[in-house]
């Protein structure tokens, strides 16, 4: 049966296969290269070096079929009656069928039916060309293109070479009505301000810490331009939506949202659509093609620079794609002025990017290289916002331990701490935390500065371990075992008795066995955390495990040894002397022909080798040629039942670690009022935890009081005000 298809379906295509089998001659090849392949619409021209960014429709010519669309990309299956055409389209539309493989398996037309159905793009233009009429002939097409039909929808046209059943893929619009009159205002001597001025605009931000800090550049950059906060994202003029894609059905989400905003496009409105953050810098251009309506995709990168990207839209009607990987994300002397959510703690951005290369993240792929702030830059934007009465903050980076490798002379992440220090002193005795330390750098020099300047920098450290499972640790590129994990942990508690530790877990990761998650529970008991951030391990584009399919395990039937190796020719060299040795083993040990044990040894030979051959054509991203080479996927049941189990664990060993404050006199940093009981405030505990006390928002916000606590909860404290 076809992947993912029906009996229903598979029944049709029995029949349409016979009858493929008695047709011949419905194969023509196309002479050229038909004028809508996607492939044109990539060569967009480059714009200054830094973005790429096109006139609208410019690489299109057709006239409009449906009103506002330039073109449809298509698939098709063709069959030979209409009863069978009809069935298929019956059956396609409800069914979750993969119509790729249906049109591999049954399409009469031999060119599409190679390449999974694809037609390409199709205009509703009345004009013959060649190349799509031995594909989709015109009258057919004419038609299709009348049909009102959405991405997605499968219809049926006819036309002499038979029945052609269509899957609409993309639609391609005219947006060029909404966006004239941006055109070309720059030579009206139009300056950027003066066209967003009086414009409102709306934020939505998904995503980690670095995400918000992020928004928060971006909304400082809206402001600097003159706009203003929209009461309703609704109705905003421009509308960012800063992405985020390290966990699954990110892209989904993104286009869901984009939707209605594309639709106030379509419908008139001069809405301008920016997708930020990393979702924009994985899809790049394939997001202006999908959703034509968005005006900018720009990586994370760019944060600081919005006025520059918003330039090419507001004055020149063009969209825009900022996601040069190289471009810096740095301050390049004049940081935006970020619009903080809270005027009480503030992030403050060490560095940006990451160098790691742990096999499961994307991270690395969607936020660049690593690039560390200098520290003057850190200690001014500090020293500012003290000024301005903040009384936290909060510093940024992938891995801060790793700050400052990468400049010269290189800096180190304590030299920082010891410098913040002393400016968070000019201010009060400001708090200062910071996350994330990776378990492979944070050095005992970190904890010492930390546990030396505790009048100002926070006892608080979140240590994602990942998992507890030396091997694990070792598939995910983490660069530690779990004993060095433990004795990171026990140096932080031997000078900082009283320190918060939390972490990050993946649970069901390719090769994560029953005993090594029990080993992942063992670490927590090891520790008991104050809080962990748990997920199920989820595929991202791009990297290493994502592809792995559990060939490793042919290497090991062999007694390869994948991590000895340093490339595919060593691997495929290795794979025939290792069977060459056990032939001779065997002609040795004079087993007979249908031994099942040299069976396995054959076939093991037979999948490694083809795996090397995947390997080859592995992602840009896989950082190691053997890398895309790994054990099996683990099956969603076994995540999910995986996931509840620590999420159990770490909620028991939080509350427990809470209970600890119970009775105990805390100070207290007032952040806001308690939206759910107005009558209260909350704040933090210098270790971070959560406490809700009645209290009078306009008296406290920004101060730090003493709070009896009186209540744990897992996620929480409750307490009363004593000072
Ligand atoms: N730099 C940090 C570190 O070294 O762990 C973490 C940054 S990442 C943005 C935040 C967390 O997302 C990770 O610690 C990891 O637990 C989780 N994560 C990353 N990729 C994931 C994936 N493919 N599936 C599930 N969780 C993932
Ligand atoms: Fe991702 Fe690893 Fe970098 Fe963290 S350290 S951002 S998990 S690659």
């Amino acid at each position: 049966m076809q992947p993912g298809a029906s009996p229903e379906i598979h029944e049709i295509a029995q029949k349409a296969r016979r009858k493929k089998k008695g047709t011949k001659a419905l194969a023509l090849r196309p002479k050229k290269a038909r004028w809508g392949d996607a492939d044109k619409i990539r060569d967009l021209p480059v714009e200054g070096g830094w973005s790429q960014s096109r006139q609208r429709g410019a690489s299109t010519k057709a006239t409009d079929a449906v009103e506002g669309e330039k073109a449809r990309r298509c698939s098709q299956i063709l069959v030979a009656t209409s009863g069978v055409a009809n069935e298929l389209r019956d059956a396609l539309s409800k069914a979750k069928a993969d119509f790729g493989a249906m049109a591999e398996a049954m399409s009469l037309c031999e060119v599409t039916s190679a390449k999974k159905g694809d037609v390409g793009w199709l205009d509703g233009k009345d004009v013959v060309d060649d190349a799509t009429e031995s594909l989709l002939p015109l009258t057919a097409r004419l038609e299709l293109m009348q049909k009102p039909l959405k991405p997605g929808d499968v219809s049926v046209v006819q036309s002499h070479l038979g029945y052609h059943v269509v899957k609409i893929d993309d639609i391609m619009r005219d947006l060029s009505l909404v966006t004239k009159k941006r055109k070309n205002a720059i030579d009206k001597g139009i300056t950027l301000e003066e066209a967003c001025a009086g414009k409102t605009y709306a934020m939505v931000t998904m995503g980690c810490q670095m995400n918000a800090a992020d928004s928060e550049r971006l909304e400082g950059g809206l402001l600097d331009l003159g706009m203003t906060e929209a009461p309703e994202a609704k109705d905003a003029d421009v509308i960012i939506l800063n992405t985020c894609s390290i966990r699954e059905h990110a892209e989904a989400k993104v286009y869901s949202y984009v939707g209605p905003q594309a639709k106030r496009k379509r419908d008139g409105e001069d809405v301008t659509i920016v997708v930020a953050g990393c979702v924009a810098q994985q899809e790049g251009a394939r997001l202006l093609r999908r959703a034509p309506e968005v005006d900018v995709v720009m990586g994370p990168q760019y944060a600081n620079r919005l006025a520059d990207v918003l330039e090419g839209v507001m004055l020149r009607g063009e969209q825009v794609e900022a996601t040069s990987a190289s471009y810096g994300a740095l301050d390049h002397g004049g940081s935006t002025t970020s619009r903080r959510s809270s005027d009480v703690v503030a992030w403050v951005n060490v560095a940006h990017g990451c160098n790691e290369r742990c096999t499961y993240c994307v991270v690395p792929n969607t936020r660049g290289v690593e690039q560390s702030r200098t520290p003057e830059d850190i200690l001014r934007e500090i020293d500012s916002l003290g000024r301005s009465g903040y009384r936290e903050v909060t510093l940024l980076g992938q891995n801060v331990d790793a700050y400052g490798r990468d400049m010269r002379p290189r800096r180190t992440f304590s030299d920082l701490l010891e410098a913040v220090a002393d400016v968070a002193r000019k201010h009060d005795n400001m708090r200062v935390r910071f996350v994330t330390s990776h378990p492979r750098y944070i050095t005992e020099s970190v904890i010492d500065t930390v546990a030396s300047n505790d009048d100002v920098l926070m006892p608080v450290f979140h240590i994602p371990a990942q998992s507890g499972d030396d091997e694990v640790l070792r598939l995910m590129g983490r660069g530690y075992t779990s004993e060095r994990y433990l004795r990171v942990v026990s140096a932080i508690r031997e000078r900082l008795p009283d320190a918060t530790v939390s972490g990050d877990f993946i649970v069901g990761c390719p090769g994560e066995s029953d005993e090594a998650f029990e080993k992942t529970l063992a670490l927590m008991d090891a520790v008991v955390f104050d809080a962990c951030m748990t997920a199920a391990y989820s595929p991202r584009p791009g990297t290493p495990m994502a592809h792995w399919d559990g060939a490793s395990v042919a290497f090991e039937t062999l007694g390869v040894e994948l991590k000895r190796l340093k490339n595919v020719d060593e691997a495929r060299e290795s794979v025939h002397a290792r069977f060459k040795v056990l032939a001779q083993q065997k002609a040795k040990a004079n087993k007979h022909d249908d031994d099942a044990e040299w069976d396995s040894v054959v076939i093991a030979k037979r999948e490694a080798l083809e795996a090397l051959d995947r390997a080859e054509k592995a992602p840009p991203s896989a950082f190691h040629p053997l890398s895309g080479v790994g054990p099996a996927q683990c099956p969603d049941e076994v995540k999910e039942e995986r996931l509840q189990r620590i999420n159990e664990k770490a909620d028991a060993h939080a509350l427990r670690r809470s209970e600890r404050y119970v009775g105990r006199i805390e100070p207290v940093l007032v952040e806001s009022r308690n939206t759910r009981v107005p009558t209260q405030v909350v704040g933090r505990t210098r270790g971070n935890k959560l406490v809700f006390f009645e209290g009078d928002a306009e008296e406290l916000v920004g101060r730090t009081v003493d709070v009896r606590i009186i209540e744990a909860n897992t996620f929480s404290l409750v307490g009363e005000r004593v000072s």
